[in-house]
């Protein structure tokens, strides 16, 4: 890890990087250009989320040659939302750049971020025109969205990791005490001011994704736990109908001894009672799941802390054109 250069940096572009020793220096030599056309102060930092390869030795001879690159790492591969907050938590810049570091998002797009923020957005956040990934990627991308919107998650459509954010709002997400953490819904969470830009979107540079099945998965599990207690209301529903089912086959065999004077059929009756019981215990369970994630929740609101209450910040401003550099 080398020392930011002279002063504190104003943009920092922050990338997480897990096996991508083949795409590192290239994604340097491009955002560097970029950057210094920018004409104000930056930093790139990386996280090395515990990589196999040799990624974290070229990142460090890269920052040894240049000051405003910094690599720090993980010792093992923990997933990319861990190195994101390790991004947002580590980055000094006022401003951060989200990008991920096999040169899918072209960092000559950064431009068109900044444009947009000075339209007077917290947080801006890159979206897809045209996809280039396998089908099998896309698919499972699509497959998450639509559960996701069955769960009301709040998402802006198909957006990617790219983004800018005002670093106190990304430090704020990033210290929230949840342990898995889904940035892209829990920045809607924070209340910033969101806009969305077109940006392009290019295959991988080398190398293939290191989100396979079970990993978008678990991804979206987080996403839906995290963020709606919908499942528990589903599961509550269906304990209902179970009952319902149940009290219906037990009324049929009363029935059919009452008015047609066959025997109680014990099966019947059995099979009656157990699935009454067991559509009265997914009901009990799906409200104790509830009790639990109000507490949750709850507990996530109260984190809005001290001098990063972002909603009454705002208040306090006058509508479009707001100053930069306060709470930084
Ligand atoms: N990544 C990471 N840890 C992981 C998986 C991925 O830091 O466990 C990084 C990866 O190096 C890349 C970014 O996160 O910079 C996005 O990953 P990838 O390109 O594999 O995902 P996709 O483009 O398929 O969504
Ligand atoms: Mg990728």
């Amino acid at each position: 890890m080398s020392a930011a250069g002279a002063g504190e940096p104003h943009l920092s572009v922050v990338v997480p990087v897990y096996n991508e020793a083949e795409n590192v220096e290239a994604l340097v030599a491009r955002v560097i250009p970029v950057m210094e056309g920018l004409g104000q102060p930056f930093e790139l930092l990386f996280v090395d989320d515990g990589s196999r390869d040799a990624t974290f030795a070229i990142l460090r001879r890269l920052a040894a040659a240049d000051s405003r690159i910094r690599a720090l790492r993980f010792r093992r591969n923990y997933g990319q939302e861990a190195a994101v907050e390790a991004l947002y938590l580590h980055a000094r810049g006022q401003w951060l750049i989200q990008m991920d570091g096999d040169l899918q998002t072209p960092p000559e797009e950064i431009p068109k971020l900044l444009a947009k923020r000075d339209e007077g957005y917290d947080v801006v956040y890159g979206v897809r025109a045209h996809r280039d990934d396998p089908l099998p990627r896309v698919l499972a991308s699509r497959a998450m969205q639509a559960g996701m919107r069955m769960m009301d998650v709040e998402l802006p459509e198909d957006v990617s990791t790219f983004r800018l954010m005002h670093a106190p709002i990304a430090r704020l997400v990033a210290a929230l005490p949840e342990r898995r953490k889904f940035f892209s819904a829990l920045l809607v969470w924070s209340g910033a001011r969101i806009g969305t830009v077109k940006v392009a979107h290019s295959a991988r540079h080398a190398g293939h994704t290191k989100y396979n099945f079970t990993k978008l998965l678990n991804h979206t599990f987080d996403l839906v736990v995290g963020f709606s207690s919908k499942p528990l209301r589903y599961i509550g529903a269906a304990g209902v109908l179970f009952a319902l089912f149940g009290f219906g086959l037990g009324a049929w065999t009363i029935a059919r001894k009452v008015l047609f004077g066959y025997g109680i059929l014990g099966w019947a009756s059995l099979f009656a009672a157990v699935v009454v019981l067991s559509g009265a215990q997914l009901v009990a369970l799906s409200v104790i799941g509830e009790y639990i994630a109000r507490i949750y929740i709850r507990e996530r609101l109260n984190c809005d802390g001290d001098e990063l209450r972002l909603p009454d910040a705002r208040e306090s401003e006058p509508s479009g054109q707001r100053p930069r550099a306060r709470n930084a």
